[in-house]
């Protein structure tokens, strides 16, 4: 968290839990009516301190501190034309830290520093700023990573002004819900209240908001382009009973990701939804656990199966996503050790084909399971009975938003430039 209290900025951050890393001491020091704070995984690799955030810099009269959500994907031509070297601690948020401190002290303001150089990057960035007695909140002209306002207090005489990337956030501290930031906006909040300029021209009329925000990333209570996230993936998987029918004994979701998309699934086949699997609420995500050997050992630590439930029963089990496939293996093995008579995986996402290079922490198309297999072999190489994907055309049914999300890990249509030559079926729209 960084805060601003009528004379500094003070930045507070380590690795861990919020709950570790703030004590109630050192929330007592984070005094101010400024703040910025950020929760985030690596998407390097790399999981040190210097990764946290915000970043800091002392440019101009405050300095200034960013919390960014995204990744740019022309992180090394611009440190190359800034003349910056490219090292592994420098991240691309570390970069836009810096061209903004040199635009600062070159006489400008911080809003202008942030016209110039957000107008140069490229890719993924939904980002809040601090400096003394002002809050910038900016989204990329895509918009492919959420970004909302909030206001605590009535209309009439508001409190306080809340940015968040999802909506609960703006729940639990009992703000409003005022609107989304559009593409490419920059909203300021100040003492004044909030002012909103359109800092960088949209890159298209539809925006291209992540789909995987629908399918796995927000929280299910997330309203997102005026979509419940719950509704959405119980809609993918009555979507998904629909186009494939196994006779089973219960649907099971994996948790949290499945769980929606298995009650629609249970509720459109008709068969009785049931719980397979305890999750250890203590341990993260596998899909982002920063490498190989941590991820197998974490699905062990991650679910304990339901025996009672699970013995002799043939499961219909729906999960949100294969990306490498070794958790959902891992995960078929531990049903059929509790006895399941028969694994019948059912996933509320299509294949996960082409790398993500817009702030979501993918392996190469040679690691993704689908890029490289038929849905026959993958469902070999898991150990299902039978596996069948949601068609492309029935999650963007669920979502009801047309063409308005990015899914190039799905297509390999990227909406914006990639940093890498992706090969001949991948591209641009
Ligand atoms: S490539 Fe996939 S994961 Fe990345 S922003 Fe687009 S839809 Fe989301």
């Amino acid at each position: 968290m960084a805060t601003f209290n009528n004379q500094q900025i003070t930045v507070v951050k380590d690795n861990g839990l919020v709950s570790h890393v703030f004590a109630e001491t050192t929330l007592r020091a984070l005094a101010g009516a400024f703040v910025i704070g950020h929760t985030r995984y690596s998407t390097s690799g790399s999981a040190n301190w210097t990764a946290a955030q915000p970043v800091y810099r002392s440019a101009g009269s405050s300095g200034f501190a960013i919390a960014h959500n995204g990744n740019l994907t022309n992180t090394a031509e611009l440190a190359d034309k800034a003349g910056i070297q490219v090292t592994s601690m420098l991240s691309d948020s570390d970069l836009v830290a810096e061209l903004l401190a040199r635009t600062v002290e070159d006489g400008h303001t911080l809003s202008e520093a942030l016209a110039h150089v957000l107008s140069i990057a490229e890719g993924a960035f939904s980002m809040v700023i601090l400096e003394a007695e002002a809050v910038h909140a900016v989204r990329d002209p895509f918009g492919f990573r959420p970004l909302c306002l909030g206001r605590l207090g009535s209309i009439d005489a508001p409190e306080g002004w809340v940015v968040a990337s999802e909506s609960p956030a703006l729940d639990v501290i009992g703000a409003h819900f005022v609107r989304e930031i559009n593409p490419g906006e920059m909203v300021t909040i100040t003492t004044e209240g909030v002012t909103s300029v359109q800092l960088l021209e949209p890159a298209s009329d539809k925006q291209k908001l992540c789909i995987f925000e629908f399918v796995y990333f927000a929280r299910p209570d997330t309203y997102l382009m005026g979509h419940q996230v719950h509704t959405t993936r119980r809609r993918m998987g009555e979507l998904l009973a629909g186009q494939s029918h196994v006779d089973a004994d219960i649907v099971m979701g994996v948790p949290d990701g499945g769980v929606p998309a298995a009650e629609g699934y249970a509720k459109a086949s008709g068969i009785p939804f049931g719980y397979g699997l305890v999750k250890n609420r203590y341990i993260g995500r596998t899909f982002i656990a920063p490498d190989q050997n941590k991820r197998a050992a974490s699905v062990r630590r991650k679910f304990n199966p339901l025996r009672e439930n699970i013995e002799g029963q043939r499961l219909i089990v729906v999960d949100d996503s294969i990306v490498r496939g070794t958790t959902t293996r891992a995960l078929v093995r531990m049903l059929r050790d509790a006895g399941a008579s028969e694994v019948h995986l059912r996933i509320s996402s299509p294949p996960f084909m082409w790398p993500c290079y817009f702030g979501i922490d993918t392996p190469s198309r040679d690691d993704l399971l689908a890029a490289n297999n038929s849905i026959a072999e993958m469902n070999d190489f898991v150990g299902s009975d039978t596996l069948e994907f949601i068609t492309l055309e029935n999650l963007r049914s669920a979502i009801q938003l047309d063409g308005e999300c990015c899914d190039a890990c799905l297509t390999g249509k990227y909406p914006a430039p990639t940093p890498v030559a992706l090969g001949a079926s991948g591209g641009r729209w």
